[in-house]
């Protein structure tokens, strides 16, 4: 099992840069990580880093780029001028990604549909996804790269639990599109187990680590920041359930810790990517291998 790291655990730490990220996580012995946009694209705009000097940095390092985290908020379009800033949005994370050695991007569905006036149903949302999610791989196939869709688990979000973006998945039936099958995104919306059970492994391409607090089911308060360490006190996820079922179902994709607890961007970055590649490699001891 290859293990990642993902800026959401340290995105806030003080001066984190994305270059530290990549050299700590190098020395600490993740195999990937996955760089968060808005890392990135906070770095770009202020310069202190340049696309071509990541890209120089991840050809000399051991760790390489498993995923570009993320396309934000992909469907549900409704004009075509914003149905085109879309696919402009995705040609130029194609061109990132292509100086970054980078070869798959997580889409995250988009969740306003009320303040817009719109209430579509579970069947025109899962519609339009696969439209839009067809012009996606046709932009993406000449470059060898993989979209990964990741529902999210909160209320208002169009794709919020594993079985919808399943049959999103299935419908579209390419082997470059797949599942983020994020731990706490499974809880936080009450995925069911029986579908994932059920889930050709192959189909899901990363699998995201954390714990959670125990919090209702669609509680506004509910949210991604009260994640944590797995197996820290107050975890309440069955870890041993979402591993024993991924190995049954062949899942064959990098495990990669994503936490956005605000209490760890205390510690220093470094202390950050040290403590989180530990937990990481002791889950995959005690849980997969
Ligand atoms: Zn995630």
């Amino acid at each position: 099992m290859k293990i990642g790291f993902n800026e959401a655990n340290d995105r806030f730490c003080e001066n984190h840069s994305v270059m530290k990220d990549i050299e700590y996580c190098d020395k600490y012995g993740f195999d990937y990580i996955d760089i968060q946009s808005e890392c990135l694209n906070r770095e770009l705009e202020n310069g202190t880093v340049t696309l071509e000097e990541l890209g120089e940095k991840f050809k000399s390092s051991k760790v390489k780029m498993l995923s570009y985290n993320a396309l934000c908020f992909f469907n549900m379009k409704q004009t075509a001028e914003e149905k085109a800033a879309v696919m402009a949005e995705l040609d130029e994370i194609i061109r990132r990604c292509n100086i970054l050695g980078c070869k798959m991007i997580v889409l995250v569905p988009s969740y306003d549909m009320q303040e817009r006036g719109l209430m579509p149903t579970r069947a025109e949302i899962r519609k339009d996804a696969v439209i839009v999610l067809k012009e996606m791989l046709a932009k993406v196939e000449p470059y060898g790269i993989k979209l990964s869709l990741e529902f999210v688990g909160a209320p208002n979000m169009t794709i919020n639990r594993f079985e919808d973006a399943y049959a999103i998945v299935e419908e579209v039936n390419s082997p470059n599109l797949g599942i983020t099958l994020d731990q706490y995104h499974f809880y936080a919306m009450g995925s069911g187990w029986d579908t994932l059970e059920k889930a050709d492994g192959d189909k899901i391409f990363i699998w995201h680590l954390n714990g959670t607090e125990d919090l209702p089911c669609g509680a506004t308060y509910n949210n991604d920041e009260k994640r944590m360490w797995p197996d820290a006190e107050g975890d309440c996820l069955d870890h041993k359930r979402f591993a024993d079922t991924l190995k049954s179902i062949g899942f064959a994709g990098g495990c990669t810790i994503e936490i956005f607890r605000p209490e760890y961007y205390k510690l220093s970055q470094e202390e950050n990517v040290k403590k989180s590649a530990e937990i990481t490699k002791n889950h995959i001891k005690k849980y997969w291998d």
